[in-house]
């Protein structure tokens, strides 16, 4: 079946073959050995990952349907350009649907969303809605302009693959936010992962064999509104070459859609008084979901092990753990087409569902709440998403 060699031939399988190899070899050590991505992962730097969030926090909360959201899209459309990653834009429209139901109506008890139950210490979640608990007036004039509907804009940019461009896995992350703060963790630490790892694939050295589109959400917040549109645009394009004979695919083929979404912060679970440790947990690890519930969910389960075994091999600091409860992110519109998955900072409906982020949609989800520890979180995310989909895309570097 097509659906099932996509993830398991070539890429599970090659991944223990060099191990094998080397341990074969007994004396020859595995850095001995040139692996180009090992080297692709190095090019990933704290600093610039960092600057990169601080530059989206530029543009306040990002919320959108605003002008500040508009000028974070071409924001991020100029650094990709910058990267030599070739942009493109969807284009659709958005207005509210009339609310029938309160956020999160419906379940009781220890029901988390997206399945799974909470447990342990709950803290309070929601939607700060408040201008004054920004205490920055900077940061409170900038976010000030409330959404309007209309027309909205998000910009991804593609990596061609050299032998198939027919084909590609989508990496996203959503650069909308809310709460009257600066949504450096929700989920600019998600778009700066994406846009660092567009400036890593898009080198002159790299190449891959299969394409990779880097998608930065607009509209997550409203309802996931902007990854549905491109879902309703250009699912039906897949595949076509366009024009005829030209080698050129303006939609490759999906072969799978990774999310990031809020990748900063795993402090653990609240205290008995709802206070939160303020260091990251040294035990704080990236959370890779998939739905098991969804029409892919063998598929998706499978990518999401192929990521936490990419995470072991190459990432620096954190673990990774995989979970069956994937929900409320960009991933969730792709979930019954193709294997979807989505990294995060903790659990999404069974940790951050219960206040384990106190920053989640608050004033505080600026730049300066968040130490090197945890933006090192991010990083570690980001090197396991460059890892996985350099081996999926069959990643190489031109040695000069
Ligand atoms: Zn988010």
């Amino acid at each position: 079946m097509r659906r099932i060699s996509l993830l398991t031939a070539g890429a599970l399988l090659s991944l223990g073959a060099p191990r094998l190899t080397a341990q074969a070899r007994g004396e020859a050590a595995a850095d001995t050995v040139y692996d180009p991505i090992k080297d692709l992962v190095g090019r990933l730097e704290l600093e610039k990952y960092k600057a990169t969030i601080k530059g989206l926090t530029q543009f306040g909360d990002r919320r959108q349907g605003t002008e500040r959201n508009r000028k974070a899209v071409d924001w991020i459309e100029a650094q990709l350009k910058s990267y030599g990653c070739p942009t493109g834009r969807v284009v659709y429209q958005w207005a509210p649907l009339a609310r029938t139901a309160g956020r999160g109506g419906g379940r009781g008890g220890d029901a988390a969303q997206g399945g799974g139950r909470l447990r342990g210490i709950r803290a309070r979640t929601g939607v700060n809605s408040d201008s004054l608990k920004q205490p920055d007036p900077a940061i409170r004039a900038l976010d000030t302009e409330q959404t309007t509907p209309g027309e909205r804009q998000e910009v991804y940019c593609t990596k061609v693959g050299t032998t198939h461009p027919e084909e590609m896995y989508i990496v996203g992350g959503h650069m909308d936010g809310i709460g009257w703060g600066q949504a450096a963790n929700d989920d600019g630490s998600g778009t700066a992962v994406v846009m660092e790892l567009a400036r890593i694939f898009s080198s002159p050295d790299v190449k891959t064999d299969r394409s990779i589109r880097f998608v930065l959400w607009n509209n997550e917040e409203s309802g996931l509104n902007g990854a549905r549109a491109y879902v309703e645009q250009r699912q039906g394009l897949q595949g076509k070459e366009e024009p005829a004979g030209s080698g050129k695919y303006p939609e490759p083929k999906w072969l799978g859609m990774i999310q990031h979404d809020m990748m900063l912060f795993d402090h653990g679970m609240p205290r008995a008084d709802g206070t939160l440790s303020p260091e990251q947990r040294p035990e704080a690890d990236v959370n890779i979901e998939f739905a098991g519930a969804s029409k892919f969910a063998d598929e998706a389960m499978k990518l999401a092990w192929f990521f936490q075994t990419s995470n072991e091999k190459y990432a620096t600091d954190y673990p990774a753990r995989v979970g069956q409860h994937m929900t409320n992110t960009d991933s969730d519109p792709f979930k019954d087409i193709i294997p979807a998955i989505s990294l995060r900072e903790n659990e999404r409906g069974e940790q951050i569902g219960a206040g384990w982020d106190p920053n989640w949609h608050q004033p505080t989800d600026v730049y300066t709440t968040y130490s090197d520890k945890d933006f090192r979180l991010g990083l570690n995310a980001a090197q396991t998403t460059l890892s996985a989909i350099a081996k999926l895309t069959g990643a190489t570097v031109i040695k000069k």
